[in-house]
């Protein structure tokens, strides 16, 4: 799939459910980024330390669910900034392309 096209699924959807126009400022959109990428830091915690008995540590069954949360958040976010992330992204890898050379 193109990130394009999950750019695209992922806006259908918040108009489908129905986001308030608070719920679509970019800012709610980077604060919800945020916190999955403390959910997945909370997973990667309980995998990667000898944690798993500290409270706030999720399971590691979570993490394949917590990245994709990271990559919906950060297309939802590209979205409300009115960021075509897939020409971002390919605008980036360019740049780090020259970076290695
Ligand atoms: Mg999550």
């Amino acid at each position: 799939m193109e990130i394009s096209k999950a750019q695209e699924i992922v806006k259908n959807h918040l108009e489908k459910i129905g986001y308030t126009k608070i719920e679509t400022e970019p800012m709610h959109a980077f604060l919800h980024l945020i916190e999955e990428v403390g959910e997945t830091a909370r997973s990667l915690l309980y995998k990667e330390t000898p944690r798993g008995k500290i409270k706030n540590t999720t399971k590691p069954e979570n993490l394949e669910e917590e990245v994709a949360d990271i990559f919906w958040q950060t297309l939802k976010l590209a979205s409300y900034l009115n960021i075509d992330l897939e020409k971002a992204f390919l605008k980036k890898y360019e740049k780090n392309l020259k970076k290695s050379h």
